[in-house]
């Protein structure tokens, strides 16, 4: 590059103007549409190399691609994990999304008593059933399961008495940055690692206790599992300690069951917070969005002097839940309580669903893709429950096993991902594959429409 050509390449870049005339209508906001053209153009500037015209506006065109993309939206899951952290965690129940419809639609009694015609308390029908549902003698809700045990950290650890006893088997690290060290110490609790990471002794408890100790916290090991040597003291033990030093048991759940999910077959025992707490424990927290399968939100549940002591808590106020979130909480709650939550519930039912009836409906989908550039048929798979649940249980499923004739897998696999809607699936032994648990039945017909345009080349 001479100085003498800069002048003549700035010439060349193409007005803003010129280029939104080009495009025409776009289905995505005026102004953003704007911003990725100025961005394109600026980036041609800082390169100091103007393409033709055309393939200036072919670039745009994929940025506006890849802008409509990455717009939040549903996709296809095709994957076979049942709670994707990735993809939104659990689909919520058709009861839920009609409150949510309807509560987002009006105004609604969120802190008012309509008995009394006054202000009243947040959320007390729902933390009243939670508690109900956990066996707790009093629950309340705040964002997720992380802001449950910073608040939780928060109250317990002050200057004086800020140690937090855990075992070093537990210090986990559960999907995207979320590790307990790191918690712990933003939330100015200091860690005191007990045991070695595969034994923990009720000793090693006992010897770490002290005037600093603030409480002791067990972490539910949700995404690994250890296996030979492990040992660690039964929860009654440590509750029995804690109980006699005066110091509180807290336990982090992370998924968190309310039903017997060692009845679905290939699925082994989640912790339900009802039979922690009977053990001793004197708070658990666990997710909304994942073995509960509601919405995003953190559940905290124990002794009522607690919970009421986290809820007096300043920093309580910033967690607290919205409306929507509270709607839908109360909604999945209330499903539970009507008994029969493996129908109600999307990730409980999706758990449920048998071989045969899935191989029926993975026939009908692969007999639809006849005569185009696609050898598909029928396969095995294993559902997981994902979200950090249950690592070790796998759940016999159906997939259908395509190979197009004309593309690579990992082109086909692109066009999926970025069609409309979005499929998403797995390349496995040659084949990408679809495990038929996690797609609806009401998304078939739009999967055999993307698995139709995807073989033919990707264009509609
Ligand atoms: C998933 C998980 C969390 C975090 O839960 P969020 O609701 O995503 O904040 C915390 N602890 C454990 C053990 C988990 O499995």
């Amino acid at each position: 590059m001479t100085k003498t050509q800069t002048p003549r390449v700035l010439r060349a870049i193409p007005s803003v103007e010129k280029v939104l005339q080009t495009l025409g209508p776009v289905d995505l906001p005026r102004p953003c549409v704007a911003a990725l053209v100025r961005q394109q153009l600026a980036a041609l500037r800082a390169s100091q190399e103007v393409p033709e015209f055309e393939v200036v506006m072919n670039q745009v065109r994929s940025k506006l691609d890849q802008a409509r993309l990455s717009r939040i939206q549903p996709v296809i899951n095709g994957t076979g994990i049942l709670i994707h952290t990735n993809l939104g965690r659990s689909p919520l129940a058709a009861p839920v999304i009609e409150a949510l419809c309807a509560g987002a639609a009006n105004y609604n009694n969120l802190e008012y008593d309509l008995v009394r015609g006054e202000r009243g308390g947040r959320a007390a029908y729902l933390e009243q059933n939670l508690a109900l549902l956990c066996g707790a003698e009093q629950a309340t809700v705040v964002n997720n399961c992380a802001a449950a045990l910073v608040l939780i950290l928060r109250h317990f650890a002050r200057s004086d008495r800020n140690e937090v006893i855990i075992s070093r088997g537990e210090l986990v690290q559960i999907g995207g940055g979320f590790r307990i060290p790191e918690i712990l110490e933003a939330s100015g609790a200091r860690l005191r690692e007990v045991g070695a990471t595969n034994k923990t002794s009720l000793a090693d408890y006992e010897d770490a206790l002290g005037p600093q100790t603030a409480m002791i916290l067990k972490v539910h090991q949700s995404n690994f599992f250890m296996g030979g040597f492990v040992e660690s003291p039964m929860t009654e033990e440590i509750a029995a300690l804690a109980s006699q030093k005066r110091i509180p048991f807290v336990e982090d759940l992370g998924s968190g069951a309310m039903v017997k999910t060692e009845k679905i077959p290939g699925v082994e025992h989640e912790p339900m917070p009802s039979e922690v707490l009977r053990r001793g424990v004197d708070l658990v927290c666990f997710s909304g969005d994942k073995l509960l399968g509601g919405p995003q939100a953190g559940i905290i549940a124990g002794k009522k002097s607690l919970v009421a002591a986290l809820k007096r808590e300043p920093f309580f106020r910033a967690l607290r839940c919205d409306k929507l979130i509270l709607t839908a909480l109360q909604t999945t709650v209330d499903l539970y309580l009507k008994g029969s939550p493996e129908a109600s519930i999307p990730a409980l039912a999706l758990l449920q669903l048998s071989s045969a009836d899935l191989r029926a409906r993975a026939e009908k989908l692969v007999a639809q893709l006849r005569n185009l550039p696609l050898n598909a048929s029928l396969g095995q798979g294993k559902s997981e429950i994902g979200g950090g649940t249950l690592p070790r249980s796998l759940i016999p499923s159906v997939t259908i096993e395509l190979a197009p004739t004309e593309t690579d897998l990992p082109t086909f696999a692109a066009r999926l991902r970025t069609g409309r809607p979005p499929v998403i699936g797995y390349i496995s032994g040659g084949r990408f594959k679809l495990d038929i648990r996690t797609v609806f039945p009401q998304q078939e017909k739009e999967l055999v429409d993307a698995l139709i345009t995807a073989s033919n080349g990707g264009k509609a």
